[in-house]
């Protein structure tokens, strides 16, 4: 982070702005609507200086000076000349003052960011000086997305806030009750311009509500895909931006965890194939205990938790102490990476079925029914195969499918990461040694994969955003 955004309270404080163009002016029509006192220094003024309010203005005729910066809180220099600006950036900065060049980061202490002026709600976007237009774009975006009532609603929000206070205890109690207050009929009445009956049910809503003795979270069991955040579930990332804490473990891209709320407390549980960071009785057990501390606590899991994912487990002991909870599917790695391969997983031509099965190794063996996966017209996608590898072309080759059966071996794939090898399956272990993979990494054999060359879209280079997989050793993900 380049940039720590802050507010700061400029009410009544003394602000100086150098310069008197345009920028000059709008700057200090900024620093007025927070509340400044500004003088500004300039030979002359643009005609915009005499539209602002002029009790709080004070203007001084000249160039700058340093002891101009006397009194000062803060300090703006918006002149067309580089030299004075890069003299009243380095005068202030010896003062410690906050100083703002415009337009020239390098000089500055802090920047200015794009506004959405909902107040009290403010929502401030900022591209840290590398592309203030980037910034103004989202904000335009974000202005359309933000209802301009907001702002009363939090107002209306303010003034009941004491009241809520000493209403309620416990902080999860009062957060349940702002939720519905937010979430609810009030904030369409504000919505609505009907601020009085807001007001009226909010009363009625503070006598009427209870105090829960002990407030009971929940647990949101999410899938998150297999690594690319655009490609998480609309109702998965609702929750990743309410939960209070996240438990998450080595399949969760960072890409993945950065969609989570900023605030969220994050707990580690992953598992490294020979180290077991929490074994899977801890995790439930974390789970129980965060959720009776009243959290709303996100379990967020790679691809979908109901596969491979020993979901079911962690929801069953939720189940059994009486923890709420709700299940969010993912797109499981065999539909994500197969798609972002370029394999179709059923194809007329090719196959009329799909299975998935997991190739982790049991006392150093896989134990699998063959026959039924060296069945012809079937595609078989194996998780957690790398290490497996050539015992798995082996066996599927003595059950009955022919050394030259098309296979794939795909590294993180859906992320920027994403590799692809491909081969048959008497090569496609040499190959996939030789390629050195990372985990983790998904294997599919059947004639489909013969369609990636014609079929591959995908160019991991091409997509800029970091989307990185976290590297893990995957035959211990299961
Ligand atoms: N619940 C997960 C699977 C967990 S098992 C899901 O539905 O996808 C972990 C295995 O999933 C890994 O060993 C690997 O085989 C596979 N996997 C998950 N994400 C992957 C990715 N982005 N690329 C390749 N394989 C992946």
């Amino acid at each position: 982070m380049e940039f720590l955004p802050i507010f700061i309270n400029l009410r009544g404080a003394r602000c100086l702005v150098v310069g008197g163009n345009e920028i000059a002016a709008r700057k200090t029509a900024l620093l007025l609507q927070a509340g400044a006192h500004v003088t500004v220094v300039a030979p002359d003024l643009v005609p915009a200086f005499s539209e602002l309010a002029q009790d709080h203005v004070q203007h001084q005729l000249g160039e700058f000076e340093t002891s101009l910066l006397d009194g000062m809180t803060l300090v703006i220099a918006a002149h067309e000349n580089f030299e004075v600006c890069r003299v009243v950036s380095e005068a202030a900065k010896a003062r410690q003052l906050p100083v703002n060049v415009v337009d020239t980061p390098a000089l500055c202490s802090f920047i200015l960011p794009s506004i959405i002026d909902r107040s009290p709600i403010l929502v401030a976007v900022s591209s840290g000086g590398a592309s203030p237009v980037l910034a103004r774009m989202l904000r335009a975006r974000l202005e359309t997305l933000i209802p301009s009532a907001y702002g009363r609603l939090s107002t209306l929000a303010g003034q009941f806030r004491d009241k809520v206070k000493q209403r309620f205890t416990h902080s999860s109690n009062r957060r349940i009750f702002w939720e519905k207050v937010f979430q609810g009929p009030i904030a369409e009445m504000v919505f609505a311009g009907q601020d009085q009956a807001a007001k009226n049910a909010l009363e009625a809503m503070l006598t009427q509500e209870t105090e829960a003795e002990h407030p009971m979270g929940e647990v949101y069991l999410v899938g998150g895909g297999p690594g690319n955040p655009d490609l998480l579930t609309f109702r998965a990332l609702r929750l990743m931006q309410q939960a209070d804490v996240v438990v998450h473990d080595n399949l969760v891209t960072p890409a993945v965890l950065d969609m989570v709320r900023r605030d969220a407390e994050r707990i580690y549980v992953g598992k490294k194939r020979d180290d077991h960071a929490l074994p899977q009785e801890g995790i439930n057990e974390l789970l129980v205990r965060l959720a009776k501390e009243g959290k709303r606590v996100l379990r967020l899991k790679g691809g979908d938790p109901f596969i491979f994912g020993r979901g079911g487990e962690e929801i069953e002991t939720l189940a059994q102490h009486g923890v709420p909870f709700q299940v969010v599917p993912g797109i499981t790695a065999a539909s994500g990476v197969a798609s972002y391969a370029g394999i179709p997983l059923t194809h007329r031509d090719h196959a009329q079925a799909c299975i998935f099965v997991t190739g982790h190794l049991k006392d150093g063996s896989m134990d699998l029914d063959w026959e039924m996966l060296a069945r012809p017209h079937q595609t078989i996608v194996i998780y957690m195969g790398l290490h497996g590898l050539p015992s798995l072309c082996e066996q599927l080759i003595k059950h009955g499918l022919t050394a030259d059966t098309p296979a794939a071996i795909v590294q993180q794939g859906t992320t920027s990461k994403q590799r692809v090898v491909t081969g048959t399956l008497a090569s496609l272990p040499d190959l996939a040694a030789e390629a050195k993979l990372q985990a983790p990494t998904l294997i599919i054999v059947g004639s489909v994969v013969s369609l990636h060359h014609k079929l591959k879209w995908f160019n991991p280079k091409d997509s800029k955003d970091k989307l990185e997989a976290a590297p893990l050793d995957e035959e211990k993900a299961h």
